[in-house]
């Protein structure tokens, strides 16, 4: 499976993300897709040999929340609350969108992710058989989940149309590119549906025990409503209907209760906050410091380009790290270490991909070269903080997924980047007819 190709990355600086040993000077070998060793091998013979001279390796970036579609409403409607931005403005322009539109949006949002550092990434939308083309031919892996919503009780849920794509979806892709694309179901959020839908959703969910993708208290707003109408908080009204039960993903998690937070740690919830959607939309400001001393596993991400507006992980990275010092006025809340977890391997782990995240023997060989010969990182003393504090998504010199170098000296190996930009601009002028 995958390449069979050995290769020897030289001379690098290595963030390995191990707890042990989390930064060396050495190289890595990479036999096929895993690595076979970090540091030094007298033993390992290479097809391939790159010289890195000097230059930071270190695992890909995990952005555990996106909706890559959403690419093609980039810069469409800003400046709004989240629901107004929401009902008004995103969901109309998205019932017009094809499962074709999709995939050209999907690619663009591959083309971003990588040339921006992420190896791996966490997708909820619709059309989604579109994203899972693009992801094969992108060569990244990804979590894909079709949101599903319902706003009416009535309905007969076992001819549901978008549960019916969600079944499609898992059956065509699940374990998809070599096991390299998992399919998760989702529920959209609570107030996106009725009670009766949720636990229709948990059962499927028990059926197939799959992992499960959700967004839960993004705003105060929803907290407030749903504890009007269910007396419940989210997570607590997503727990009565049968959820949690399997590897699930919460996104944004801004404003969660004592109770909630025990919810989290027994259940084994993962959060992925999303640090610039939730400013901009002013949703507030998650308090991830909190709930990594709680132990709960933290990780990041972009949310989709209508809301950030772009899918950018360096930012999101020193974003948490910043907001936490900030906000609690401790500048040692949220470490460059910490920071840099969330971004990897908690991501790996929220998106249930073995042995990924930490450059370690007989793990994923999903890594970044980072190009340091920067005015904004001469000198560094620290490579950890010079990634947290210093790097920009546009250092990112070379991008490899399962031992396949996907972007290499900056150049895009999978993706034709000219018929994207070709074919989204089609999609945008259709929309711009009718802003
Ligand atoms: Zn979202």
């Amino acid at each position: 499976m995958g390449s069979a190709i050995n290769t020897l990355i030289q001379n690098a600086q290595i963030i390995t993300m191990d707890e042990k040993n989390p930064i060396l000077k050495g190289d890595i070998g990479i036999k096929g897709n895993v690595i076979e060793f970090v540091g030094k091998s007298n033993s390992f013979t290479p097809d391939r040999v790159k010289n890195v001279n000097g230059n930071i390796v270190m695992p890909g970036l995990i952005n555990a929340h996106t909706h890559s579609p959403m690419t093609l409403l980039r810069c469409y409607a800003d400046d709004l609350s989240l629901r107004d931005w929401l009902f008004d403005k995103i969901f109309p322009a998205e019932e017009t969108l094809t499962e074709q539109d999709v995939y050209w949006g999907s690619m663009l949002g591959c083309w971003e992710m990588i040339a921006s550092g992420t190896t791996a990434f966490a997708d909820m939308y619709f059309s989604n058989s579109g994203t899972a083309r693009a992801v094969m031919e992108s060569g990244q892996r990804a979590n894909i989940c079709r949101a599903l919503q319902c706003f009416d009780d009535c309905a007969d849920f076992e001819k549901d149309s978008r549960m019916r794509q969600a079944l499609d979806l898992y059956s065509e892709f699940n374990n998809a590119a070599q096991g390299k694309i998992i399919i998760d179901m989702s529920a959209h959020a609570v107030y996106t549906n009725t009670k009766k839908y949720l636990k229709f959703i948990a059962q499927t969910v028990e059926k197939l025990n799959c992992g499960v993708h959700l967004h839960i208290s993004e705003t105060r707003g929803e907290n407030v409503d749903c504890v009007k109408k269910y007396k419940m908080t989210p997570t607590e009204l997503f727990e009565s209907c049968g959820f949690f039960n399997t590897r699930t993903i919460a996104a944004h998690s801004v404003y969660l209760t004592d109770d909630d937070i025990s919810i989290y740690k027994n259940k084994k919830i993962h959060i992925a906050s999303n640090p610039t959607s939730n400013l901009k939309l002013a949703s507030g400001i998650a308090p991830i410091g909190k709930y990594l001393n709680e132990g709960i596993n933290v990780a990041l991400g972009t949310d989709g380009a209508a809301s950030n507006n772009n899918l950018n992980m360096f930012e999101e990275i020193h974003l948490a790290a910043l907001l936490q010092k900030g906000v609690n006025e401790n500048p040692t809340e949220v470490s460059a270490f910490e920071a840099l977890k969330m971004g990897t391997v908690n991501g790996a782990n929220a998106l249930g991909i073995k042995n990924c995240g930490i450059l370690r023997r007989g793990w994923c060989a999903d890594l970044i070269i980072i190009d340091t010969d920067k005015p904004h990182l001469t000198p560094y003393y620290n490579a950890m903080s010079a990634i947290v504090y210093s790097a920009q998504a546009a250092d990112v010199d070379s991008v490899m997924v399962a031992g396949e170098f996907l972007m290499e000296n900056r150049e895009l190996k999978t993706i034709d980047t000219e018929r994207v930009k070709f074919e989204t601009k089609k999609i945008a002028d259709r929309f711009a007819s009718f802003i």
